[in-house]
């Protein structure tokens, strides 16, 4: 049961705890005793408002004391914590929303005037919006008939401690996270106790997180990302202190947050952490407390392991996971053969996505699913299995003939090496999507927006490389015989069609498109020819 990691916490960690950089502004602390109790008042509250077994409670929310009480809270008692993001485009999180047919969503104060908007959408099964705060910062909300407004301690308050964490069994659902990593609808990846709790354990082996007592963690990778990486599970099974940092993410934040709440290791994307060099540079601050950084979600750059290691001290760590892999798969860590290794040959090392964790098995095939050998050089699609990779799409399970070979190993869509010793390194991507940030754009929604132009005849976006966001949709267009196509008008045309932060950074106007003997878009010969555009 994923409770007994909370109850673990509380019972032998009581001084650890929970150090939150709040929505409301200034630091919240508590041990994971105060949180373990709140938990239950949480559980307790839903289950007096009817909730049951399996049924899915909605967060748009940030890393905080309070996101993390919903995760114990609501998983304890039997229901599903299902995390959205809230940087989707809106029509995509109406469509989770109502896929996953939640019954309540608990909100942060910055995202109330979103869940406003969108509410009359989702009024056919949600019942009440909770507002994260307290009753001194609730806002004005005006929510369609029916749907009820609450406030989040006051619904605790409401409540008692008297509440003891069921056992059920170990399969039964605990959380929900979309991920919009394909072309297509969002599709939901459901997890278990089972999965949770092993996946936890598993990410806590020496050379993999590895945390400790002694550790106080920052998960910046947000709850919404496929559980913070495991890190709200996995800290309080250690005993480690979490420190959740909240909506502030920028670089002086971090370091302040990180100084004041002694951080000695701390999981992100590339670009968080290059926010966070930029500013220890310019400022001349430090991050003396912290040891590690562990960095996943796109590539890690060299440049960011070497700059963290020569002038802070501090050891970047690369990993490599998926919202259907829980999400860690892979971690790198030395082998007793490699700690010779100096200068270069360490550096193709450690910037590799490094090897499995126990508890996942992987392998790389080439077109006719034959697989292929660990040299280093033969790539193939990666495919993966074991215990914390899903299974099928949540409400999709007939098309698991798709998503997973007969054997059960699920098609990841990267493409990548492995070398002798076991050592992953991704050369290329089959999905068409672009990673930007940490998020993800799907190249084929920005295309169909593109051809629905008047003067365009044919149009690929690709994901062109970019110093700061690591990918960025770079849009190539053919116009119609003989019209005039403005780049500038062509990207005011997706305006209020997609999120802002989606829409394609540039466009090329070009002559015609490769493509292949069956009259597909050729991308690889797009990206081989284009992947820099945005660089120069
Ligand atoms: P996460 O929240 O962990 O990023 P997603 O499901 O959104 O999970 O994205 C998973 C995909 O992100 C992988 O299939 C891969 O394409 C990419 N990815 C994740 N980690 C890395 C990494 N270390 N290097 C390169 N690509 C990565």
């Amino acid at each position: 049961m994923i409770s007994s990691l909370l109850t673990h916490a509380a019972r032998h960690h009581a001084s650890a705890g929970v150090v939150t950089n709040t929505v409301e502004g200034g630091l919240h602390r508590y041990t994971y005793a105060d949180c373990e109790r709140r938990a239950r008042r949480l559980a307790k509250a839903l289950t007096a408002r009817g909730v049951g077994e399996g049924e899915r409670i909605g967060t748009l929310a940030w890393n905080t004391y309070r996101h993390l009480e919903l995760y114990y809270g609501v998983s304890g008692m039997g229901a599903v914590c299902h995390t959205i993001n809230p940087r989707l485009f809106a029509g995509q999180i109406t469509y989770i929303v109502q896929h996953a047919a939640d019954t309540h969503l608990f909100v942060d104060l910055t995202f109330v005037p979103l869940v406003e908007k969108l509410a009359p959408e989702f009024a056919e099964t949600v019942k009440a919006v909770i507002v994260m705060t307290d009753r001194a910062h609730m806002p004005e909300v005006s929510l369609p008939e029916g749907m009820e407004l609450l406030c989040y301690e006051e619904l605790l308050e409401g409540a008692d401690e008297d509440f003891t964490w069921p056992e059920f069994d170990e399969n039964t659902a605990s959380s929900l996270c979309y991920t919009s990593g394909t072309t297509g609808n969002p599709k939901g990846v459901l997890y278990s106790h089972r999965s949770t709790v092993i996946h936890a354990l598993g990410v806590n082996a020496p050379d993999v997180l590895g945390l400790r007592s002694a550790d106080t963690v920052m998960p910046v990778v947000p709850m919404f990302h496929v559980n913070a990486w495991g890190t709200p599970y996995a800290a309080p099974a250690a005993g480690a202190t979490l420190a959740m940092p909240g909506p502030h993410m920028d670089g002086e934040s971090l370091q302040a947050f990180m100084e004041e709440a002694g951080v000695t290791a701390a999981l992100g994307v590339p670009t968080v952490w290059l926010g966070l060099l930029n500013h220890l540079r310019a400022s001349g601050k430090r991050i003396d407390a912290c040891k590690r950084l562990i960095i996943g979600g796109s590539a890690c750059p060299r440049m960011l392991m070497e700059a963290f290691g020569d002038e802070y001290g501090v050891r970047v760590d690369h990993a490599w996971g998926m919202t259907e892999m829980s999400p860690l798969g892979t971690y790198n860590s030395l082998k007793a053969s490699q700690t010779h290794l100096e200068g270069e040959d360490l550096m193709q090392v450690r910037a590799s996505q490094g090897r499995v964790i126990y508890g996942v098995d992987m392998k790389i095939v080439g077109e006719d699913g034959e697989e292929l050998p660990w040299d280093g050089k033969a790539f193939g699609a990666l495919m993966v299995r074991g215990p914390w990779v899903c299974r099928a799409y949540y409400k999709r399970e007939d098309e698991a003939g798709e998503t997973h070979d007969a054997d059960g190993w699920f098609r990841t869509g990267d493409v990548a090496t492995i070398d002798p010793e076991g050592f992953m390194r991704i050369t290329d991507r089959t999905k068409d999507v672009i990673k930007s940030g940490g998020e993800w754009i799907s190249s084929i929604e920005l295309e169909n927006i593109a051809v629905a132009h008047p003067d365009v005849a044919e149009a690929a976006v690709i994901a062109a490389r970019h110093p700061k966001w690591d990918e960025r949709p770079l849009l190539i267009v053919v116009p119609k015989d003989g019209r005039d196509l403005d780049p500038d008008a062509l990207l005011a045309f997706y305006e209020g069609k997609v999120a802002k932060w989606c829409a394609p950074d540039a466009v090329l106007v070009v002559d015609e498109l490769p493509h292949t003997a069956t009259g597909k878009l050729l991308k690889t010969a797009l990206r081989d020819k284009y992947a820099d555009h945005l660089l120069q």
